[in-house]
């Protein structure tokens, strides 16, 4: 067994001398190279995990295999497996938005577990050899590193492959029970062929080919009025690092009124009654350190469906001016907070619609960011605003009539605003797409603007605000400036919550190019950095830039670090499961070794 794990960055720097070798002291990225000196031996993986020496590592897959059966382990042994790189085909194995080195954030090999028992039967065997292992449901985080491990040469653990079933979907209770590999459009599509979508939507992301169980965990937000997904899972079956397995909430208590044969196992047990109905069961509330975290790996999951409203209408107001961010801010907020606005609207720049209706070069033939005369140019001939927001309001008629009519006088306030309905134009593609977005259809319409550049490829910078003209315009200028240092053109938009706002501002670069890439990973961590002096701190971040976030919440000397740490060995003494995911390291793993390192400057 590896002695130690604590090993680092620099674990895979070409000229270490192994997988245990001391980190580089030098803050720029290294080369980062395939594979850690020592560790090559023929039908061995790029990456070893760290402390493994290529015969423990063998040792492992042969177990692995005996488990999983052949067809479910692959082994990753030539970077001509890390060739995926679009999201319809998505890559199980590294980044296929890579900010730093390509060969950096990958798995070391695949595991694709056939159900709860093998996911059990893997952790124990995981924690027998001290392997790090990665799971993920789909792999389509992308923006935030899509499938890959933050620990290179970690096993992945590709939970959605095999297990994919809806296992319930409750018309009564208005509820489904899936398994992790079910995506938006599988749950969205089981709605139509069953027709049942006059009674059931679901809630969507921008892009509907992720999962339902990795969103939400994630907390991940879509547009319907059931827009937030963590606050609308409920109940959940877990396998906790030991490879035990719990369900929380009502999950916990049997239920004899759902008998079943002898001689099941737990999994297969039919689960309570209410487990899809109440979220808190009884006693301290497990769910929270099951969501973004590497405490447990979620296998089953209820989410609440919303009933269908009986009527809906999408609209698209324009503002003319790009300062009427602030004005339509404080407009948003009341609205929001008395429900007049039903679902999570989203306030767009003009760039992002912009870049989903064609590329940079179709706009102009300039690299630099674009300058308000251009931006004022682009708005004119998409017949858009400098922002665009993008509603709906759901119910009977007479009940959408009044609560469009209150917020049309409300954005009335905005000299130029224009109130655009979906049916009344043909000019408007992003407000047909959001029209389905928003009443729970999904779609890919919305990858298009990643090709804003050649080669495009993102980082999502999400920080939290309060819904005030005064946080939306401060932290737009701030986004705004570095984002011209960088080079970069500010694409972006305000998600509006229940109380606050999630400010995406979607980082483009050319993965192909260093330098471009470079720039956006200086930009992101400057933001990052600018953004904790104002006090804003950010819902979710990228691999790259966990630690630096997780540094961010320092309240107290980073007590709840500390707390989560507390926790993390509690449950994964042999620190296992996805070391160093949000920040949270083990303590066989040398938190400040295993920091990435930004490029020093621009
Ligand atoms: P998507 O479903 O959008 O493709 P992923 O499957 O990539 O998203 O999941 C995003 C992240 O969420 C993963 O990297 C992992 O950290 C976490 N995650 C996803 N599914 C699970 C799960 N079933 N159990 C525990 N964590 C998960």
């Amino acid at each position: 067994m590896p002695a130690t794990l604590k090993s680092g960055y620099a674990a895979s720097d070409p000229n270490a001398d192994g997988p245990t070798a001391k980190p580089s002291s030098s803050k720029k990225i290294p080369n980062l190279p395939t594979q850690p000196k020592g560790s090559q031996h023929s039908g061995g993986p790029l990456t070893l995990p760290p402390g493994f020496t290529s015969e423990v590592y063998d040792e492992f897959i042969a177990a692995a295999r005996q488990i999983l059966g052949e067809q479910n382990v692959t082994v990753i042994t030539d970077v001509a497996q890390l060739s995926l790189e679009h999201y319809t085909d998505p890559s199980k194995v590294h980044d296929m938005h890579n900010v730093v080195e390509k060969t950096y954030f990958v798995a070391s090999a695949v595991l694709c577990p056939r159900d709860v028992k093998d996911v059990q039967d893997i952790m124990k065997l995981c924690n027998q050899f001290e392997m790090p292992v990665w799971p993920f449901s789909i792999g389509r985080n992308t923006g935030y590193g899509g499938a890959a491990p933050r620990v290179p040469g970690s096993v992945a653990l590709d939970l959605g492959k095999n297990m994919n079933k809806i296992l319930e979907v409750n018309v009564e209770g208005a509820f489904a029970l899936v398994e992790p590999g079910v995506t938006f459009f599988d749950l969205h599509e089981y709605l139509v062929k069953n027709n049942l979508r006059d009674q059931l939507w679901i809630d969507v992301p921008d892009i509907g080919g992720g999962s339902i169980i990795g969103n939400a965990v994630e907390r991940g937000v879509g547009y319907t009025p059931y827009g937030d997904h963590w606050m609308m899972h409920c109940g959940m079956e877990v396998v906790l690092p030991s490879g035990e397995l719990i369900r929380t909430g009502m999950g916990a208590l049997p239920d004899p009124s759902r008998p079943h044969p002898d001689g099941l196992r737990p999994d297969q047990v039919p689960g309570n009654r209410a487990w899809q109905l109440f979220n808190y069961g009884f006693g301290p509330y497990n769910d929270g350190i099951f969501s973004q975290s590497n405490l447990g790996i979620v296998t089953k999951m209820g989410i609440w469906l919303m009933p269908n409203p009986g009527g809906y209408q999408a609209y698209l107001i324009t503002l003319p001016r790009d300062e009427d961010l602030h004005t339509a801010l404080d407009i948003i907020r009341p609205l929001r907070l008395q429900m007049v606005l039903q679902n999570v609207p989203t306030l767009r720049h003009i760039l992002l619609d912009a870049a989903v209706s064609g590329n940079k070069k179709s706009y102009t033939q300039k690299d630099e960011p674009l300058d308000d005369e251009e931006l004022d140019a682009i708005a004119k001939k998409l017949k858009l605003g400098r922002w665009n927001f993008y509603g709906a309001v759901y119910g009977p008629e007479p009940v959408r009539k009044v609560l469009w009519s209150v917020i049309k006088e409300a954005f009335s306030k905005i000299e130029g605003a224009q109130f655009i309905l979906p049916e009344e134009t043909k000019d408007h593609p992003v407000l047909q797409t959001r029209s389905g977005t928003l009443q729970g259809i999904p779609s890919l319409d919305e990858l298009a603007w990643v090709n804003w550049l050649p080669n495009g490829a993102h980082l999502f910078f999400s920080p939290i605000a309060k819904i005030t003209g005064d946080d939306g315009m401060l932290q737009y200028s701030m986004t705004k400036k570095r984002c011209k240092e960088a080079g970069v053109d500010f694409i972006g938009t305000f998600t509006i919550g229940m109380r606050e706002m999630h400010h995406i501002v979607c980082i483009v670069f050319d993965r192909y190019n260093k330098e471009k890439r470079d720039r956006a990973h200086w930009l992101i961590r400057t933001l990052i950095q600018d953004a904790a002096e104002h006090g804003w701190g950010e819902y979710r971040t990228h691999l790259a830039l966990m630690d630096q976030i997780a540094d961010t919440y320092s309240f107290n000397d980073n007590a709840q670090r500390k707390l989560n740490e507390t926790m993390k060995n509690a449950l994964d003494p042999k620190g296992i499961l996805a070391p160093g995911k949000n920040g949270v390291w083990p303590s066989n793993y040398d938190r400040e070794a295993w920091r990435i390192p930004g490029p020093d400057s621009l």
